[in-house]
């Protein structure tokens, strides 16, 4: 028999809001939204944070009806390209626990640690290591729903994780009759409030009425109720109360290649001196051509920035130069990113720096430059990320990574909640 697989589902807390509010850190004690259009009252809460919940305010609302909930609440306009940017950032922590993760949403992703045990510990141990990095990383939190198949990962987030205080929570085969079955039929994943009440009107209004019920009477039901056949319908329903579900977690199945790949940091206080940045811009375009290299792509255009400490002075800026040849070695960015840095730095304390690469290609393209020393570079990041692949981030790094201003170091060194 094959081994039992181990997936999880982790799911960011009011993701956008989230986003927004590790971005701006002194709104992190207010209520805040983010909304379609924050000029117009019509505007829609496309997420709230909890505090802003706490208010009785629920997504999909106008602005108007929250403000008059709320008059106090701090609105965002959305900022769409950046939360794609932090849900890549969290597939990139996720794949550093095991290579099948699959974005499954925005701000939802499967991953299959079922080979990643003996690496990283017990699988609470390792949803609770998972938690704590993209918490330092990102400032989401996220809930984790442990089982095994991926339904089964998905409503032990939906139904447990994302109502329990330490956001985990743990679904086991053996546990299904007596924690899923007792549920209302409309907990059911897929099974929205028409179908609920289709299913109330046959007589099943728990989870187990319809996981007990043999598939042939099922089907039976639902054609007599739909009038058609409903088969594949029926089947899918009773698999799901049943925990049954083969789907692999695929790493390739939603993922379509980016247009960017970006990382910023923020820094734990301001940072004055070139030399304290250049360390933040190794690490940065070490992360951003680390994932290019994973995604087998060259970046054509960088763009690198900074903002201070103040939002209502903002200060900072942002700009993009062309490489003079698409690429991903991670010394030829961080050189370009130091000029392009020194060129518009107006020498304002730095709090926040961003790197990306952008005209991304494929990397195969790339031609063979003679003059340089390139191909041996790549052969040394090829081996290195391996490396960072199979035993985390702090396994190798460059010397100045480990000097006061490097960031690296210290986040990876919180895994787990507890510094090594
Ligand atoms: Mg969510």
């Amino acid at each position: 028999m094959n081994k039992e697989r181990i997936i999880m589902l982790s799911d960011c807390q009011s993701f956008y809001a989230s986003v927004e509010k590790a971005a701006n850190p002194e709104y992190s004690n207010k209520p805040l939204v983010v909304a379609g259009d924050p000029a117009r009252r019509s505007g829609i809460v496309l997420a709230a944070c909890p505090i802003a919940k706490d208010s009785g305010i629920t997504t999909a609302e106008t602005l108007r009806e929250a403000l008059g909930k709320c008059p106090e609440l701090v609105v965002v306009r959305p900022r769409m390209q950046h939360y794609i940017d932090v849900s890549a950032q969290i597939t990139d922590i996720l794949r550093t626990f095991s290579d099948l993760v699959e974005p499954y949403s925005i701000d939802e992703q499967f991953i299959d640690i079922t080979g990643s045990l003996s690496l990283f510990g017990s699988p609470r141990q390792i949803a609770s290591a998972i938690q704590q990095q993209i918490r330092t990383e990102t400032g989401v939190y996220t809930r984790v729903g442990i089982g095994y198949t991926k339904v089964t990962a998905k409503m032990a987030c939906d139904l447990w994780a994302k109502k329990n205080s330490d956001g985990l929570f743990t679904l086991t085969r053996e546990q299904l009759p007596c924690l899923l079955w007792p549920q209302p039929i409309s907990q059911l994943f897929m099974v929205g409030r028409r179908m609920s009440a289709h299913f109330h009107s046959m007589g099943l209004t728990t989870i187990g009425h319809l996981a007990r019920l043999p598939l042939a009477e099922l089907k039976w039901h639902m054609r007599e109720k739909f009038r058609k056949n409903c088969d594949i319908d029926a089947e899918l329903y009773w698999r799901i109360a049943n925990g049954i579900d083969d789907s692999p977690v695929q790493p390739s199945t939603h993922e379509t290649a980016p247009k960017s790949v970006g990382h910023q940091m923020t820094l734990p206080r301001d940072y004055r001196t070139m030399a304290e940045i250049r360390t933040i811009l190794l690490e940065l375009a070490e992360m951003v051509c680390r994932r290019c290299r994973s995604l087998m792509v060259n970046g054509a255009v960088l763009s690198v920035g900074c903002q201070g400490a103040s939002f209502d002075r903002p200060t900072g800026f942002s700009r993009q130069s062309t490489m003079s040849d698409p690429t991903n070695a991670t010394n030829l960015v961080y050189e370009a990113a130091v000029s392009l840095f020194r060129l518009h730095w107006d020498g304002q304390p730095v709090r926040r720096v961003h790197l990306s690469l952008s005209n991304l290609s494929d990397e195969n393209q790339y031609q063979l430059t003679l003059f340089e020393s390139r191909p041996r570079y790549r052969e040394l990041e090829r081996a290195t990320d391996g490396l960072k692949n199979k035993y985390g981030d702090t396994i190798i790094g460059r010397a100045v990574s480990f000097t006061g201003a490097g960031q690296i170091k210290d986040r990876a060194g919180k895994i787990g909640g507890h510094y090594k």
